[in-house]
């Protein structure tokens, strides 16, 4: 009867590692997934102050009418105090 028992336990062990082999699973697959959809979006232009020298992101930075870049309005109007 123990025999029995470990033929079945031994059949069961064989199945799961068939399986296992043949489907790794969702799990592996995914996760390089998320990563892919970051890469499509461009990366963000880093442009220097032209009064004090700071990198500042494109979507943060002050531009004036001639083209300068500055960091911040108060930078901007030290340097162009007229405008
Ligand atoms: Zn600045």
């Amino acid at each position: 009867m123990k025999l029995l028992i470990w033929l079945v336990i031994a059949f069961l062990v064989l199945a799961w590692v068939m399986r296992s082999k043949k489907a790794p699973g969702p799990d592996a697959s995914d996760q390089n997934k998320p990563l892919a959809p970051d890469r499509n979006i461009p990366p963000e232009p880093i442009l220097q102050c032209a009064r004090c020298g700071l990198h500042v992101p494109a979507s943060e930075a002050v531009t004036h009418a001639s083209g300068s870049v500055f960091c911040s309005e108060e930078h901007r109007r030290q340097s162009f105090p007229g405008a």
